[in-house]
């Protein structure tokens, strides 16, 4: 569960510092709707069915077997537009919601301890009186 969550967060992270780096305001939540605007690239059903057999049709976070009602192929980046073999992984949808809510909030995290400085920091200039001049 936690390597899934780490590999995610990981991938996030470096899209959004990307992100960042042209638009300096980038938030969390543009980040978030970015995230869900990706396009989904549909995995073919022979696709599919390779990866569920590489992991012998199980979650790979809890080991239930695979059911259809309840099954997605999760991407280990994120990034749905990357349906390929080695992003794929078969996870249930409560394991694939825990992943995704770990990877969110450690980014979450990481951005809230990287704030720049708020503008002006150590200055204060509604409260900081200008010199006394004295002739
Ligand atoms: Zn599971």
């Amino acid at each position: 569960m936690k390597i899934y969550a780490n590999k995610l967060y990981k991938a996030k992270l470096s899209r959004f510092k990307n992100k960042k780096q042209k638009d300096s305001i980038y938030s969390f939540n543009t980040f978030l709707i970015d995230e869900r605007s990706i396009k989904k690239v549909k995995t073919e059903i022979e696709q599919e069915k390779k990866v569920r057999d590489i992991y012998s049709d199980k979650c790979v976070v809890c080991n239930r077997i695979w059911d259809n009602d309840d099954f997605k192929l999760h991407h280990l980046n994120g990034d749905r537009s990357q349906s390929i073999t080695h992003n794929l992984v078969p996870m249930c949808n409560r394991c694939r919601r825990r992943v995704n809510k770990e990877a969110n909030a450690m980014l979450k995290e990481y951005i809230n301890t990287h704030k720049p400085p708020p503008s002006g920091f150590g200055f204060n200039i509604k409260t900081t009186k200008p010199p006394n001049f004295e002739y």
